[in-house]
């Protein structure tokens, strides 16, 4: 994106514009029909746009037609059949007086593909030619009203080489198509549903699809088809599954049927997101939609069927029922990552899929709460809205929605999500809508939870448990930390599942519902001999963190024993955690840390000797706690302490379960390659047991890492065992990266592993392998994946990023200013990790500070960086 210029009003622009949600105006225009002429080429392509607009009832009286556009150039305009002169350009946006309420107004613009380095509106990848439109790409493309609340119906004819594009596809339905003159050919297609201008997409490119059909619960058959590069059509099969499963599973548990004919996908290798909704015409990154074993791992396959659930179940929460104002992004987004969730939850192990997603949210959306670029669910205001893209919108957007459904229970939401749609179809909806729906739906008062899409910041819940006679007493009290411009925070309602244990017969004595609504509130239970065990925040029903005041004892009997699985794992994440917070305080002399450790490797054998487990989750369960999510606990935090101790800690269970480690190990390997949930869990704790062997038994690791990485036939086993590998030293590391390498040559998302694995690895040098890959022929800084798989691993490498002499922080900067000018969009994403510099130790505080001034200073930043970076130091 570029720097809005200074309007034209002979005012000095002072500082970054900010776009406030409570000063949200209905549109004064209305467009309910567009059609678009393309004349395509990769650097010269035509765009006619007529445009039937309307004046909006709600707008204000005669305001003038004012069209947004970026980066484009007014090529000829008509209005009502008559060339006019009669217009001006205030900024970036094309404005036109009109005297009527009704006109047709015909627009020119000329756009370069291939010059398209930000991948937003018209660009070019590999040949061929693809948009992305939201949120605000359509105005590169042509003048428009691009604002959601605007939805009108397309036509789109396309016109382009035949031999260099013979596939050209649109939303909606094809109409007609045929050759033109000289090597051209043209189709033409049509949209039936109204939409806004971020849901319009075109694809025009040498493509083959892969096809099946579905018929809908009414009896619709849907033709749908996968679009991809030739050569790529053997890996579509997952996702065609996938989406296949999705379309079924909308029907079943939401009601929701497909409302076109035809559902087209396609695959593009540069692209800025993982993929994008367009109305009958997704367009995804390849890399969630090619899967097969030996390039795809187990993680990758359930990413793809994650994304195309998700793109596929926004045609209802995001399409039909779209956004008002970019305010209320987390509507759609929020909402369909619940969506998505639970689907997956269905289609696997439910209780692995809460781990992952809890997992994320720790990892991503804690930080992101508790630094400077925190906001709401529903932020109050932006200088760019790419910015908004978070872990915050999206991740606890879900949690937010799936706590109303812990409140109403799966029927009562259902009640609440049908009235939703049937309420807000065709229309563009506020957050506001959403809510009040399911009140009315699910018969909830929401009137205090409405604070969850106020308020930033993760709330903490601090407990205490005590006993006296018969009676255990639970006490808890939340508080809201300050967020930037949020100084003072209101109690939150906090839906805590929580249960109690018998200590004496480790029988479980019912599970409450514990709504925590005031600051402080007290909740007895009656019939116990003595205090009870504690499980709380059980399938982590609330989006908090508790402080819990459980012993270590009742911390290994919950690992071993809690009948909910995610309270299992968050035992033991909590023994781990709290043991390597002291540790890394300084706080543990000789004893404690051999009590802590020995805790830990208590309940670890119990885990790993459980027959009642499943591999995959005994997998989730002997993952320690990653490095982030541990630094959200300190303050201030020295990274480099944190990796010592994290993995002295490995190495000590590495050592101390060792036998058990190469029996779970000899164990995995046995079992044959399958899709299947038992298959998937031996692969998971096959490179689990090579993880903790690697510092405890490095001569080991390695031998069993190398033949595990000969032996592969699938890309779960190559790549654990590469991982492990680049983590060590020696000559199989080498060997074993040279090989992949090789193997894979053509194959880009592989590659992308390649540069991840090494960038972020454990390995004592890997900032210098990080400096040479930067310079290796395979990297480039325009194609996003693999911007993303070098830096963005590195940037999560704590101990490298945070290298003590600063070298990481200058690295990543650099990268920014770099690339800033190529895709503004994808650098911002690399200033959160510089912008945490106020929880980190005082000397690597002032460097990662030094670097974010020194990209301040520079002058033409984009929007995105400007916002990203100003708001990391104020
Ligand atoms: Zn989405």
């Amino acid at each position: 994106m570029s720097n809005p210029p200074a309007a034209d009003t002979g005012l000095k622009v002072t500082g970054p514009q900010v776009i406030q949600r409570l000063d949200y105006r209905a549109p004064d225009w209305l467009v309910p029909d567009i059609t678009l002429e393309f004349a395509l080429s990769l650097d010269a392509t035509r765009v006619r746009a007529t445009l039937d607009v309307e004046r909006n009832a709600e707008g204000e009286t005669g305001a003038p037609l004012r069209l947004n556009g970026d980066g484009i150039a007014v090529a000829g305009l008509e209005v009502d059949g008559k060339a006019l002169n009669d217009w001006r350009m205030d900024g970036n946006d094309l404005v036109i007086d009109l005297s009527g309420d009704k006109h047709r107004v015909v627009i020119e613009t000329v756009i370069n593909p291939t010059a398209n380095t930000q991948l937003s509106g018209l660009y070019a990848s590999g040949g061929m030619l693809c948009t992305q439109c939201e949120a605000e790409g359509f105005r590169r493309i042509t003048f428009f009203p691009d604002r959601p609340d605007v939805l009108s119906r397309y036509r789109v004819r396309m016109i382009a080489d035949k031999a260099k594009f013979p596939v050209l596809l649109s939303n909606g339905n094809p109409v007609a198509s045929g050759d033109a003159h000289k090597n051209t050919h043209w189709a033409e297609w049509h949209d039936p549903w109204p939409k806004p201008s971020y849901l319009f997409a075109l694809v025009a490119g040498d493509l083959v699809a892969t096809r099946d059909t579905f018929t809908t619960r009414s009896g619709r058959k849907v033709d749908l088809a996968i679009w991809v590069r030739p050569g790529d059509e053997t890996r579509t099969d997952h996702a065609m599954r996938s989406l296949i499963a999705s379309m079924k599973w909308d029907e079943d548990v939401y009601g929701r049927e497909y409302d076109l004919d035809l559902f087209n996908i396609v695959a593009v290798a540069d692209f800025n997101a993982g993929a994008m909704e367009n109305k009958g015409l997704n367009i995804f990154n390849t890399r969630y939609i090619l899967a097969d074993p030996e390039t795809a791992n187990d993680g990758d396959y359930d990413a793809v069927e994650g994304v195309v659930a998700h793109e596929y179940f926004h045609n209802w929460s995001g399409n039909r029922v779209t956004c008002r104002d970019w305010f209320q992004l987390s509507l759609k987004e929020g909402f369909t990552v619940l969506r998505d969730q639970q689907f997956s939850a269905d289609r696997g192990s439910a209780p692995v899929k809460r781990i992952e997603d809890v997992r994320i949210l720790r990892a991503a959306q804690f930080p992101e709460d508790s630094g400077p670029l925190a906001h709401p669910i529903r932020p109050d205001s932006y200088q760019e809205i790419s910015n908004f893209y978070t872990a915050t919108v999206y991740n606890k957007g879900a949690e937010v929605i799936r706590m109303m459904t812990v409140l109403a229970g799966a029927e009562r939401f259902r009640k609440g999500t049908d009235l939703y749609f049937d309420r807000h179809d065709g229309q563009a909806a506020t957050c506001e809508d959403f809510v009040k729906a399911i009140e009315d739906g699910a018969g909830l008062d929401l009137t205090q939870f409405r604070r969850w899409y106020q308020q930033a910041g993760t709330p903490h819940v601090a407990v205490t448990l005590t006993h006296a006679g018969e009676t255990a007493t639970l006490t808890l009290r939340q508080t809201v930390p300050a967020t930037p411009g949020q100084p003072d925070k209101q109690p939150m309602v906090i839906p805590l599942r929580t249960a109690l244990f018998d200590r004496a017969t480790g029988a479980n004595r019912g599970e409450h519902l514990l709504v925590l609504t005031g600051e402080e509130q007290t909740f007895t239970f009656d019939g116990f001999a003595e205090l009870p065990v504690l499980s709380i925040n059980r399938g982590f029903s609330a989006p908090v963190a508790i402080d819990n005041p459980s012993s270590d004892a009742d911390l290994v009997f919950l690992a071993a024993n809690d009948d909910d699985p995610f309270a299992r794992y968050e035992a033991m994440q909590q023994l781990v955690v709290r043991h390597l917070v002291a540790a890394v305080g300084g706080q543990l002399d000789d004893a404690a840390r051999s009590a802590g450790r020995a805790a830990i490797g208590k309940a670890l054998a119990a885990v790993l000797a459980d027959p009642a487990l499943d591999d995959l989750m005994r997998g989730e369960l002997v993952i320690l706690p990653g490095e982030t999510y541990i630094a959200e606990q300190l303050s201030p935090v020295d990274p480099g302490r944190i990796r010592a101790e994290r993995e002295a800690l490995k190495a000590w269970l590495g050592t101390t379960l060792a036998s058990e480690w190469k029996a779970l190990h000899d164990r995995t390997s046995a079992v044959p390659y399958g899709l299947e949930a038992a298959a998937r869990g031996a692969r998971k704790l096959k490179t689990q047991a090579l993880v903790y062997l690697a510092p405890a038994d490095p001569a080991e690791a390695v031998a069993r890492a190398s033949a595990q990485y000969a032996a592969a036939d699938n890309m779960t086993d190559r790549q654990g065992a590469l991982m492990v590998l680049c983590g060590l030293d020696g000559a199989e590391r080498e060997a074993a990266l040279a090989d992949f390498h090789q193997r894979f040559a053509d194959n880009a998302l592989v590659i992308d592993k390649w540069f991840s694995l090494q960038a972020g690895s454990l390995h004592p040098r890997a900032i210098e392998h990080l400096k040479a890959l930067a310079k290796h022929p395979d990297f480039t800084l325009t194609n996003p994946n693999r911007v993303r798989a070098l830096y963005m691993a590195f940037a999560a490498n704590t101990a490298a990023f945070h290298d003590p002499s600063g070298e990481g922080y200058r690295i990543i900067a650099d990268l920014i200013l770099a690339l800033d000018p190529i895709n503004g969009n994808v650098a911002a994403r690399f200033v959160a990790p510089l912008g945490r510099w106020r929880k980190i130790e005082p000397a690597r505080a002032a460097l990662m500070r030094a670097e974010l001034e020194r990209i301040a200073a520079h002058s033409g930043l984009s929007r995105d960086v400007t916002e990203q970076v100003g708001k990391s130091l104020e």
